[in-house]
């Protein structure tokens, strides 16, 4: 596969600006990689909603072969058009991605970097530093169910939650492989095998045969409704958090605003050795698209995955520090109640790399 042919050549991202204020941000971070690693071949591709309304495509066959081949990672920015209400082109590119690449792991980092943006009393960085594995492919989120009688009175809606043994044991494992790669010594999985006995069951009866090869991690568990409290009452209790697609989804978004906002969120789409997708939390915000006042800051710290997963750990640090100094230096657009633009935050972040 491609990351295992990067050894012997330069590593290729394919590069996805996506739509809105996705381009934006991303032609920042962009500028971020080439230089912190000139080596790094890049080659961006134009998908999004306007070639989606230009020829209707949206993730073409030979484009994705030409991924699975030749590139290590995608870096690709938000996907949402108001001209395009069905969303098809974010569907089959960044979904698509997901499923066909088998990238079953979610990883979004809560990470504070300035006490000032975060909503909690008295909580700093030194609270908040929380890695979150969240399972990517099965659950309430396979488009697995129907309808019956849709329309009427009487309709029946269903939605069928999946969680197979091989996809559970594989998020778990990464977590606890995680943890124990970065020194953490703490794993908090969360479900809901309260009220779900069945998907429920598998998670505890999986999550407790992991454990027990990583005697040095404390591996604990919590409800999910108990981790919501939890993580806004004392989020320092946590280091490493595995969960399912759902809750996985839910609480990350919690995690998000703790960490200073949307605007700091980053994530990878991994399947460890393959081919794995980049991209800010963030959705287009249409609101500000154009006006060059988006926040890189995101798509900075995603980049910083991005280099991370291809092997340089380092890099990704280095951007943490450069994106914490501009913070606290208050070098930041106007959502964070700055008054730089983009482009501006761009150079600060640059500056201080
Ligand atoms: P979608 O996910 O459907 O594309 P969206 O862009 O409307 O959705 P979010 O990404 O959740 O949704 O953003 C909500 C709002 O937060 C945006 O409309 C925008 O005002 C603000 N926002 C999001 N990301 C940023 C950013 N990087 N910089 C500044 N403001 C942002």
């Amino acid at each position: 596969m491609s990351t295992q042919s990067a050894r012997t050549r330069a590593p290729k991202v394919a590069v996805v600006p996506g739509d809105g204020i996705g381009q934006e941000v991303i032609a920042q971070g962009v500028r971020l990689i080439a230089a912190l690693a000139p080596d790094i071949e890049v080659e961006w591709f134009d998908l999004g909603a306007e070639r989606y309304l230009r020829d209707g495509t949206t993730l073409p066959d030979d484009v994705f072969a030409r991924w699975q081949a030749e590139f290590d990672a995608v870096y690709l920015g938000a996907l949402g058009d108001p001209r395009v209400p069905s969303n098809v082109h974010a569907k089959d590119i960044l979904l698509g991605s997901r499923f066909r690449l088998d990238l079953y792991i979610n990883q979004r980092p809560i990470r504070l970097l300035d006490a000032r943006r975060c909503p909690l009393k008295g909580k700093g960085p030194q609270d908040v530093d929380i890695m979150v594995f969240r399972e990517n492919t099965e659950d309430l989120y396979t488009g697995v169910g129907g309808t019956f009688k849709e329309g009427t009175a009487d309709e029946v809606a269903q939605e069928l939650c999946i969680a197979t043994r091989k996809g559970v044991e594989r998020i778990i494992r990464a977590a606890f492989a995680w943890a124990r790669a970065n020194g953490k010594t703490r794993v908090c999985m969360s479900d809901k095998s309260n009220a779900m006995r069945f998907t429920g069951g598998l998670w505890q009866r999986t999550f407790k045969l992991v454990a027990a090869e990583y005697p040095e991690i404390t591996a604990s568990h919590l409800y999910v409704d108990v981790l919501a409290m939890e993580l806004v009452r004392a989020p320092e209790r946590f280091e490493v958090i595995v969960t399912s697609n759902l809750f996985g989804d839910i609480i990350t978004d919690l995690g998000a605003i703790l960490q200073g906002g949307i605007g700091l969120a980053c994530s990878g789409n991994i399947h460890p050795g393959r081919l794995s997708l980049f991209e800010p939390v963030h959705g287009s915000a249409p609101d500000i698209a154009g006006k060059g006042i988006a926040n890189p800051m995101a798509a900075f710290l995603t980049a910083g995955q991005l280099l991370s997963h291809l092997g340089r750990p380092e890099l990704e640090a280095r951007i943490g520090e450069a994106v914490r100094g501009a913070l606290l230096a208050d070098e930041v657009t106007p959502e964070l109640g700055g008054t730089l633009s983009t482009a501006q935050v761009g150079d600060a972040v640059l500056a201080r790399l």
